[in-house]
């Protein structure tokens, strides 16, 4: 090892050598942003090699102070805590908006911090599945994150709509992983004018691969068709503009890249043109509800004309708190620009690492095009007789967290704020020791 700290060289020859990793690290401008976190300990102490950033992201140092401001202000001021102090509670929501903006490529007003990930999903649908005698069908991917599927199949038969006759599949080809976009414009053009909504996923959680959110919202609204994503997997990972892109709507958790605490806060975002149009069904609460007469606590509602207009209840500030101090994190490290730029880096860099010492015995299934990937990369064993369940244990048992989806696939998703090129390299080295 001391041999190998000592070559500087970067070659791609020796690029499987510590010292290369090393190398990167020191010139890596977010280096210093892996303090700002916890990282877990492995029993002798040194850190876990967490490549979990996907499923659930490490904790901010700044989220546990912000939690922990939150409480002493809860403690000291009782309920004068919503009107007094640096955040007070009642538009504690507003305080996120602008970073959540910028994080997804928004207007403020497009944006709001509320609920979870699948409450909104449904909240959503209430305003943009309208279906009618002609235009009834929702098209999502045959492998959607079955929260999502649940909610879209409830959602039809909530209308008295048959699910088998309405819900369209947009399915990868026999022997294929990835959707291909040839089975999708042929859905579009031989059913367009039948489907309602079409609602996908910005990075499919389980291949990792990025679909093209801007062609889709094009091909579908050239069709009459609303367009939803869930970006649960996109938010924090890849550079989004949903403004531009002019897609109809957009929930996110905000637990994976977005590092604020399991089943925290999740995001929404309802595109400029729909945020104004106030007569647009919803299912209502007061926090909806016009702020200047919100406690006037008269019946007839008057929605805000923003994405705020969808809030039902007054802000869970404990948990918006942690993502407070989660989205400060990502300002600090200078926003989603920079942090795209390292993950790229980091990510072909295990890529390399993984062809040039594992080959055939690693199938990457994530595409490896830059453009429609992520940090994650989804990794099928490839060695017969070795299971990859067994694979993912043994891993374990070294220090390294990856995350098994069945059938057969370990994903490994190194994050760029906290995860470094050395990290990489000591993952591919421990799973090449394991197979
Ligand atoms: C993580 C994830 C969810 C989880 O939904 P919650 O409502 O936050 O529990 C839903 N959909 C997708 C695509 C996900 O990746």
């Amino acid at each position: 090892m001391s041999n190998e700290s000592n070559n500087k060289s970067t070659t791609e020859a020796d690029i499987n050598s510590l010292a290369y990793a090393q190398n990167f690290d020191r010139n890596d401008p977010l280096r210093a942003m892996r303090e700002q976190f916890s990282i877990p300990k492995q029993a002798d102490g040194t850190d876990e090699y967490y490549f979990t950033g996907n499923s659930l992201g490490l904790q901010p140092k700044l989220a546990r102070a912000a939690v922990i401001e939150l409480l002493d202000s809860w403690q000291a001021r009782g309920v004068k805590g919503h009107f007094e102090g640096d955040f007070p509670w009642l538009p504690y929501h507003e305080f996120l908006t602008e970073q959540a903006a910028e994080i997804v490529g928004a207007l403020p007003k497009e944006v709001v911090m509320m609920n979870s990930l699948t409450a909104n999903l449904h909240f959503m649908m209430a305003s943009f599945y309208q279906p009618t005698e002609q235009r009834s069908k929702i098209l999502i991917e045959d492998h959607a994150f079955p929260s999502d599927h649940y909610a879209v199949e409830s959602q039809l038969k909530h209308h008295n709509k048959s699910v088998d006759d309405n819900l369209l599949l947009w399915t990868p080809r026999a022997d294929e992983a990835l959707l291909n976009y040839q089975d999708l414009w042929q859905l579009i053009e031989q059913h367009g004018d039948e489907i309602a909504l079409i609602l996908l996923p910005g990075v499919q959680y389980y291949t990792g691969q990025v679909l093209d959110m801007q062609r889709i919202t094009e091909v579908a609204h050239a069709r009459g068709i609303k367009v939803g994503f869930d970006l649960a997997h996109a938010a924090g990972n890849i550079e989004l503009s949903l403004h531009q892109w002019q897609v109809d709507f957009a929930c996110w958790c905000s637990y994976k890249y977005l590092n604020s605490g399991a089943g925290s806060v999740a995001g929404c975002f309802v595109h400029q043109r729909h945020v104004e149009n106030t007569e647009l069904n919803r299912l209502a609460g007061w926090w909806g509800h016009d702020k200047t007469s919100r406690f006037k606590m008269e019946n007839t509602f008057k929605a805000i004309p923003s994405a705020e207009g969808w809030q039902l209840s007054n802000p869970p500030v404990l948990s918006l708190a942690a993502v407070r101090g989660s989205f400060d994190t990502i300002k600090l490290a200078g926003g989603m620009p920079a942090l795209r730029k390292k993950s790229l880096l980091l990510t072909h860099y295990m890529i390399t690492l993984i062809n040039q010492e594992l080959g055939e015995k690693i199938h990457i299934i994530t595409p490896q095009d830059p453009a429609e990937r992520g940090c994650q990369l989804s990794l099928m064993i490839n060695v017969p007789g070795l299971d990859g369940k067994a694979m993912f244990t043994a891993l374990e048992n070294k220090g390294v967290t990856t995350d098994w989806r069945e059938p057969n696939v370990i994903r490994v998703a190194p994050a760029p704020l906290y995860n470094s090129f050395e990290d990489v390299y000591h993952f591919v080295r421990i799973l090449k020791e394991c197979i």
